[in-house]
């Protein structure tokens, strides 16, 4: 098994002009979105692991309509300005996403890559979700049908009589994604770390959303996934600053033991929640900071992080 170093830093390419303050606080990551040569250079120049965040089921909808999943109404789903998940019966895109990650992988050595929005349509990111069952259109129920043997064209009907089999067969589908895409990483890259940005919710919050609706289920996902990374966005989420602890501690009992926890924190909510992750039990293995950049803007930030790692560091369950 591929040892998973203890990764801490600021997630965001506008982190790149701190670089050279990256080792006084104990930052030792740089997180940015895509294959991009200019943050694989600073990184490379300033002795800081780089680690891809690769966009797999994302796209603009108002120029990629055909992806949009469908509803029980079989109508394409409510969206509003933000928003995750594709049909996953669109070969083309899915193509599109393997050439863009093996177009990366031939020219770039990350650290590690953490697969973003391998999830099932929706979004989690606040506090009120709009969570809508998908995807019914006809290429996707006739995959869940062939797969469980069950005969049905009627996504009422799926959800009336075959809701547990319709769940995991999306689950499994999701997994299956994310085994080809470590695979694939792992052809180029053998020691290259593989995270998965996980919706933060525990499996029974709103009504087990984080499998029934977003379809990721951390034992189906841990062949593929080393390390695993929920977003504890607190504010944006309506949480308190002390929900990146109680996720930690509460993770033993839903995420297998072989597989740590990375969280990524937002800035916006520190230093509050940074402290309070930092005082868990459960250590987080490494972390990332969202719009981490802030970080370095500010010496008392600065400050709090450098406390912050060193704390997490000396955790006995730090290693493990
Ligand atoms: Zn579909």
């Amino acid at each position: 098994m591929r040892t998973i170093p203890a990764l801490f830093g600021p997630y965001g390419g506008a982190a790149v002009e701190f670089l050279d303050r990256f080792e006084r606080y104990g930052a030792n990551a740089l997180w940015f979105h895509g294959f991009d040569p200019a943050a694989f250079d600073a990184c490379a120049q300033h002795g800081v692991a780089a680690c891809v965040e690769f966009k797999t089921f994302r796209a603009d909808f108002a120029a990629r309509p055909e992806l949009i999943p469908l509803g029980v109404d079989c109508q394409p789903i409510r969206y509003g300005r933000l928003v995750q998940g594709v049909c996953l019966s669109q070969q083309d895109f899915l193509e599109e996403i393997t050439a863009d990650l093996v177009a990366g992988l031939r020219e770039f050595q990350p650290a590690g890559i953490w697969l973003d929005y391998l999830t099932h349509a929706g979004w989690f990111e606040v506090p009120d979700p709009d969570l809508q069952d998908s995807c019914f259109c006809a290429a996707c129920v006739a995959d869940f049908c062939t797969a469980t043997g069950l005969d049905t064209t009627s996504p009422e009907e799926i959800l009336r009589t075959a809701a547990k089999q319709w769940e995991r067969h999306n689950c499994e589908r999701i997994a299956v994604f994310a085994g080809q895409y470590a695979d694939l990483i792992h052809a180029y890259l053998p020691d290259c770390v593989v995270g998965a940005y996980m919706c933060p919710w525990r499996p029974e919050e709103f009504d087990r959303a984080l499998s029934r609706i977003f379809a990721q289920d951390y034992a189906m996902l841990a062949p593929a996934i080393d390390v695993f990374t929920p977003l504890i966005y607190c504010a944006k989420s309506g949480r308190g600053p002390g929900w990146g602890r109680e996720f930690l501690e509460a993770s033993a009992a839903f995420v297998p033991h072989d597989r740590p926890v990375q969280l990524i924190l937002d800035a916006k909510d520190f230093p509050a929640s940074l402290r309070e992750t930092a005082a868990s039990d459960h250590a987080s293995r490494g972390l990332q900071v969202f719009d981490g950049a802030a970080i370095f803007r500010d010496s008392h930030l600065s400050a709090e992080f450098a406390a912050a790692v060193e704390q997490i560091q000396r955790q006995p369950s730090a290693g493990q």
